[in-house]
């Protein structure tokens, strides 16, 4: 994409994945423009959300899609995943089933994109600590056994919400650049 002077920019397109509730919506909400929503279940009509950061004195716009909450009816479609070079994969760390359906997201990432998608695997919701299900230690191994980043986040307080979407787009721009 060439833009302004001739400067040459980037657009990387991004999926959110995972199972419905586990905080998707949120963290693009969070990491996007600041918002939480506690009862978010409508779902806007917006496809993606674009944001822009400088690496290395370029700009690199990251253009984030979530689902419109299809991933209920296990029915995320292609066009959804077409072209993307990096995804987000988020189960609820409150949730062992969110956990559990993580092979299963992955087997249809596989699906429908190549190896070379730049892939992390998120722990949401790491606030609610008291009633955690699933351990950092289950989330670093499977990460690790998978060949994906790791990271807990808290789309409620922010934990590492910035710096899970910046190292997938950094991760993404090192291997295109
Ligand atoms: P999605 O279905 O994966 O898009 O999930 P949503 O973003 O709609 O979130 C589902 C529910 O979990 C909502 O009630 C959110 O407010 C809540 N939620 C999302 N992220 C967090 C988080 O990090 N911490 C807590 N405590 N709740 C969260
Ligand atoms: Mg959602």
């Amino acid at each position: 994409m060439a833009e302004d002077e001739g400067a040459e920019s980037y657009l990387f397109k991004i999926v959110i994945i995972g199972d419905s509730g586990v905080g998707k919506s949120n963290l693009l909400s969070r990491y996007s423009r600041n918002e939480f929503n506690p009862n978010s279940r409508a779902t806007i009509g917006v496809e993606f959300q674009t944001q822009s950061l400088t690496i290395d004195g370029r700009e690199v716009k990251a253009q984030i899609w979530d689902t419109a909450g299809q991933e209920r009816f296990r029915a995320v479609t292609s066009a959804y995943y077409r072209g993307a070079v990096g995804a987000l994969l988020v189960y609820d760390v409150t949730r062992s089933a969110t956990f559990d359906s993580v092979d299963r997201w992955l087997q249809e990432l596989n699906t429908h994109s190549d190896s070379t998608v730049a892939r992390m695997l998120i722990g949401n919701k790491c606030d609610l600590g008291e009633i955690r299900a699933v351990s950092t230690e289950d989330g670093k191994n499977l990460a690790e056994s998978e060949g994906l980043f790791f990271m807990e986040t808290s789309a409620l307080d922010s934990t590492n919400v910035k710096t899970a979407f910046e190292m997938v787009i950094k991760e993404i721009y090192n291997r295109v650049s």
